[in-house]
């Protein structure tokens, strides 16, 4: 989902929290340690945490639901944010983000602790949100979940673009993205299927 060295990823620990080296690749982070740190900021060892840690930290530190954390500049994502704009209602599985939309936070400059805020004051009752000009960030109980999140943030994101390119998409009323989030309770392999029809 990411070019050269763009994007980053961390998890949750009792102590604070491991996370990528700054300026890794997909391929060179095969053989790169991860750098293990406090949510102050104490990384044990040598090497560089990535330059977006204290937006990692201050996600941690704000949402306790957080467990893991996905950064990407993945094409979709970046090209909607570049628009400075939030991924609407277009399609039932934004519920799957908590609410009725992704929003878009507004432009800072990375690795500063201002993104950390903007970004932490978007993701307010959401588990994802576009970061404008930049890429996205998902958050997720797990590593599992939240790599599943932003693929299916990608996803969506492209397929509104689509939906753009080719006219104008209905958007999902209130009312339907409420029936969506309560339709969602009782989906998945642990739901009661009695429940679900
Ligand atoms: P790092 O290589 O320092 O993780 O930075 C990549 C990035 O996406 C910055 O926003
Ligand atoms: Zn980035």
């Amino acid at each position: 989902m990411n070019a050269g060295s763009s994007g980053n990823v961390s998890v949750r620990t009792r102590h604070g929290m491991v996370i990528t080296p700054s300026g890794c690749s997909a391929d060179s982070i095969i053989d790169t340690d991860p750098v293990t740190m406090t949510l102050d900021g104490k990384p044990r060892g040598k090497r560089a945490p990535s330059s977006e840690w204290f937006m990692h930290a201050a996600i941690y530190r704000a949402y306790a639901d957080a467990q893991a954390i996905v950064h990407t500049h993945s094409d979709a994502c970046t090209a909607l944010a570049c628009l400075n704009e939030p991924l609407p209602a277009f399609h039932y599985l934004i519920t799957r983000f908590g609410g009725d939309d992704v929003r878009c936070a507004p432009y800072v400059t990375f690795g500063t602790p201002a993104l950390a805020e903007a970004a932490v004051a978007a993701l307010a009752d959401r588990t994802a949100c576009l970061l404008a000009n930049h890429g996205m960030i998902v958050t997720g109980t797990n590593a599992d979940d939240a790599l599943t999140a932003a693929i299916t943030l990608e996803t969506l994101a492209r397929q509104y673009l689509l939906a753009r390119a080719a006219g104008k998409p209905r958007l999902l009323t209130r009312a339907e993205m409420r029936a969506a989030h309560e339709r969602f309770k009782t989906y998945g392999p642990a739901s009661n299927v009695s429940a679900a029809t």
